[in-house]
């Protein structure tokens, strides 16, 4: 799509609103443009942001902080991403680190595990990243922070006719029945 990704990436950030109070979370969103017109694949971006966002209210407790910031840049006419999610939840230890990108993978797999999921959304992230030809990192303190970093090129379409994005008029997925 051609469009205001900052709007875009708003609207996306305003459907975890409820979940945020609803887990008494500190949930702070920053954008270091009020609005970016560029190209962008929406339906990509969104399964980025909403895996890693999701995974940040998963894995951080009630009255925990989670943190978004977005970058926009052009670099030589190219139009550039750098997407961070923090948040203070129970983190990962370096051991295991290296391994989320995996698929199926899960720090904690045993039966009486805390936490619902299949291991497959970071694995999904990583992929659609590599597709951008971007870059995902992480750093992780157990008990302390975790903070997703991903850099995006947005690069212009070959072709040159694409839709344009519009925010929808009703949420394109419930808020309210978002995995725990
Ligand atoms: P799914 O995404 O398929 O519902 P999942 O969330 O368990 O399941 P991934 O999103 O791939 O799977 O994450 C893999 C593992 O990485 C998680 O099970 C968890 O152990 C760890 N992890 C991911 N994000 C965080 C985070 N923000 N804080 C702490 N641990 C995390
Ligand atoms: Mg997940």
């Amino acid at each position: 799509q051609y469009g205001d990704i900052a709007a875009f990436f708003g609207y996306i950030f305003s459907s975890f609103e409820s979940l945020a109070q609803h887990q008494n979370i500190h949930f702070n969103v920053s954008q270091s443009r009020r609005s970016f017109e560029t190209y962008f694949d929406a339906d990509k971006l969104e399964k980025i942001i909403t895996n890693l966002l999701s995974n940040a209210f998963k894995f951080t407790p009630v009255n925990g902080r989670i943190e978004i910031r977005v970058f926009y840049q052009t670099i030589d006419a190219e139009d550039w991403l750098l997407l961070e999610v923090e948040d203070n939840g129970i983190g990962i230890d370096a051991e295991r680190l290296p391994r989320i990108f995996d698929r199926f993978y899960q720090v904690d797999d045993t039966a009486q595990r805390n936490y619902e999921g299949t291991g497959i959304g970071l694995a999904l992230v990583k992929e659609l990243v590599d597709l951008f030809k971007g870059k995902i990192t992480v750093k992780s303190e157990v008990n302390q922070s975790t903070v997703f970093r991903v850099e995006l090129p947005l690069p212009k379409p070959k072709n040159g006719l694409d839709k344009e994005f519009t925010i929808p008029t009703t949420p394109a997925y419930p808020t309210t029945s978002m995995e725990p």
